[in-house]
């Protein structure tokens, strides 16, 4: 949504929208999926510029880190932001944060896009370890199938025999004592 801050300056901005963002263009792999996002807020005028609030829910599926299966989880948060009017700035056009105590975004106009506001929000909240439960027992590393929901036997494949002839051994051994 883009918005006129000299409009703003005459009354305060209200938005509420349903956005489409495509999980894709985000640059997080793990993220599979992003559903519609409920996205809403305000602009009003303080002293020396903007403040900006809003707050965003929706839900997304990210691959699970052990077995890759899809977990979908709801996500909501909240931004806060002061916006100034920085003609003088070198990289006009581009999105820029100020990390103070207070977030600060400097524009170089009076067109305050939210949309690069709400993506930053969204690649902040992609997790970073969402297993698809606690227990998870993920892929087995010889043949591959998801061990949540099958058993494939590798696991006696990777015994080995000569420790099985050792522990036979140490049995003989106990029995002649
Ligand atoms: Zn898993
Ligand atoms: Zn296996």
């Amino acid at each position: 949504m883009k918005i006129d801050l000299n409009k703003v300056l005459e009354e305060p901005f209200h938005w509420e929208e349903t956005a489409a963002v495509d999980a894709a263009t985000l640059g997080c792999p793990e993220l599979l999926e992003v559903g519609p996002v409920h996205w809403r807020g305000s602009v009003e005028p303080t002293t020396g510029g903007f403040v900006l609030r809003g707050r965003f829910d929706y839900e997304q599926t990210v691959a699970c880190p052990r077995c890759m299966e899809p977990t979908t989880e709801p996500v909501d948060g909240e931004v806060g932001l002061i916006v100034v009017v920085e003609r003088s700035q070198p990289t006009a056009g581009e999105y820029e944060l100020r990390g103070d105590d207070l977030n600060t975004l400097v524009l170089p106009g009076e067109e305050l896009d939210t949309e690069p506001i709400l993506r930053e929000q969204l690649q902040l909240n992609v997790p970073m370890r969402l297993l698809c439960r606690e227990d998870c027992q993920g892929l087995c590393p010889v043949c591959g199938k998801n061990r949540n929901h099958e058993t494939c036997g590798c696991t006696e494949q990777r015994s080995d025999p000569r420790w099985a002839a050792l522990a036979a051994l140490r049995g003989d051994l106990r029995n002649e004592e």
